[in-house]
């Protein structure tokens, strides 16, 4: 169902127009209230008033998770704090998140996204929402609650983790849409099966799932596992959180993106150029539409394609393919972001190992699991009466402290690791996503 039929089936031409007409006030905004873009538009020679066409944006610098940092807490806000009226955060590569905030606008307009978003995935007024998104700092569970509020729907924020308390709720409240990632869903499924309850008995006509690069396998096991259909959401907190882009059921053929509200492009990770439709490379977004913080040309290192052939379910929007990696070296764990240089910072804080690790992510019964090897050092080895799991379970409540992700931390003696004469291999993933 199109929640917003005159925003989602949009001419080209009319969409185009709205597209500039937004994005030169949000170059007029950014360059007037946010120091950061005023330097940068500056340095490249580039004024608000030079965009008089969509090609234009390529004129514009881009904007990189590195200069969140540089900005952290709230210097990338481009509205006084008190007309913010919400903040989310994700995790960073130094132990600080990344913070986004909203104004009252910003957050009426994510939830009607969401709406729009629940239901291209085939929700409706009258559905019963599992929501077992994470709620707090992480955008995932207070956006999908808003979003499932707005559309009509009646929400049950269960949030993560009671997986047992979960599957009870779900035999009593009769639920029919459910939204988590795509790995705890079979998760959920598996511990249902060890609770003798058949999923398939349950009421769950359709998940929303998201968070987490999946593949189209892991759909299909999902499908024929739990009863129900999987579709796919992406989004970013930098950029809303989810509501950027959502598959329509109709077709379960790439995500269409919201580009009254976000324009996306693809480019190449090294050289930064402009790729044509059709070609892969690393996804960039520029917001249209908000209003605490507004990014240009955001560089969001998940590599895709974007197409524009029309779609059986009649929308107009842009659609990107499945996110087939990362052009950095980050992580994503259980949905969690963990980037090698945090393990590494926390590893390196520590007398009782050596400077060699390796990072070995899986995917074990459906859960992503991490484990550090890491080599203890000469001192500690040679000292018999130290206790080396006392030191491993310690390394990983480190971690665990540090990144908020569990792993199962292993010392290994030293040299152990293989050494390289270039860029040492850090990880080893042995997920299959491509
Ligand atoms: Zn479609």
């Amino acid at each position: 169902m199109i929640h917003d039929e005159e925003f989602e089936t949009l001419p080209r031409e009319a969409l185009d127009a709205i597209q500039l007409k937004r994005l030169q006030q949000l170059a007029e905004k950014v360059y007037a209230t946010v120091p950061f873009y005023k330097k940068a538009f500056d340095k490249k020679g580039v004024k608000p008033e030079d965009i008089k066409a969509l090609e234009d944006l390529q004129k514009l610098p881009f904007t990189m998770k590195q200069d969140l940092r540089d900005n952290y807490p709230f210097a990338m806000f481009a509205t006084p704090m008190e007309n913010v009226v919400r903040i989310h955060a994700s995790s960073g590569t130094t132990g600080k998140p990344t913070v986004v905030g909203y104004t009252r606008r910003d957050i009426d307009t994510w939830s009607w996204l969401m709406a729009r978003t629940l239901a291209a995935a085939g929700t409706h007024r009258g559905d019963i929402v599992h929501n077992a998104y994470g709620y707090g700092l992480f955008t995932g569970g207070l956006g999908f609650h808003y979003g499932a509020e707005r559309l009509g729907a009646s929400v049950i924020p269960v949030s993560g983790g009671n997986t047992k308390r979960q599957i009870l709720l779900m035999k009593d409240f009769g639920p029919t849409v459910l939204t988590c990632t795509p790995s705890y869903a079979l998760h959920l499924a598996e511990v249902a099966a060890d609770e003798g309850v058949d999923f398939k008995s349950l009421k769950f006509r359709v998940g929303v799932f998201g968070a987490e690069p999946w593949t189209e396998n892991m759909r299909l096991e999902i499908e024929s596992q739990l009863g129900m259909e999987a579709v796919d959401i992406y989004g970013l907190s930098e950029v809303m959180g989810p509501g950027v882009a959502v598959e329509c059921i109709e077709a379960k053929k790439g995500l269409h993106i919201f580009e009254d509200h976000f324009i996306p492009e693809i480019i190449h990770p090294e050289t930064g150029e402009v790729l044509p439709y059709g070609e892969p490379g690393e996804l960039v977004f520029t917001t249209l539409t908000k209003e605490a913080f507004p990014l240009i040309r955001y560089r969001t290192r998940d590599l895709s394609v974007l197409y524009r052939e029309p779609c059986k379910c009649g929308r107009t929007l842009v659609r990107m393919g499945r996110i087939t990696g990362r052009s950095d070296d980050m992580l994503i764990v259980r949905g969690v972001n963990v980037f090698p240089s945090q393990i590494e910072s926390v590893l390196m804080a520590r007398k009782d190992v050596a400077p060699y690790y390796l990072l070995i992510v899986d995917r074990i019964e459906h859960m992503d699991t991490l484990q550090v090897d890491v080599e203890i050092s000469e001192a500690v080895f040679s000292d018999a009466v130290k206790d080396l799991q006392h030191v491993e379970r310690d390394i990983e409540k480190d971690i665990k402290d540090m990144l908020g992700v569990s792993c199962k931390v292993r010392l290994v003696e030293p040299k152990a690791i293989q050494r390289s004469e270039g860029k040492a291999q850090r990880v080893i993933d042995k997920r299959k996503l491509r």
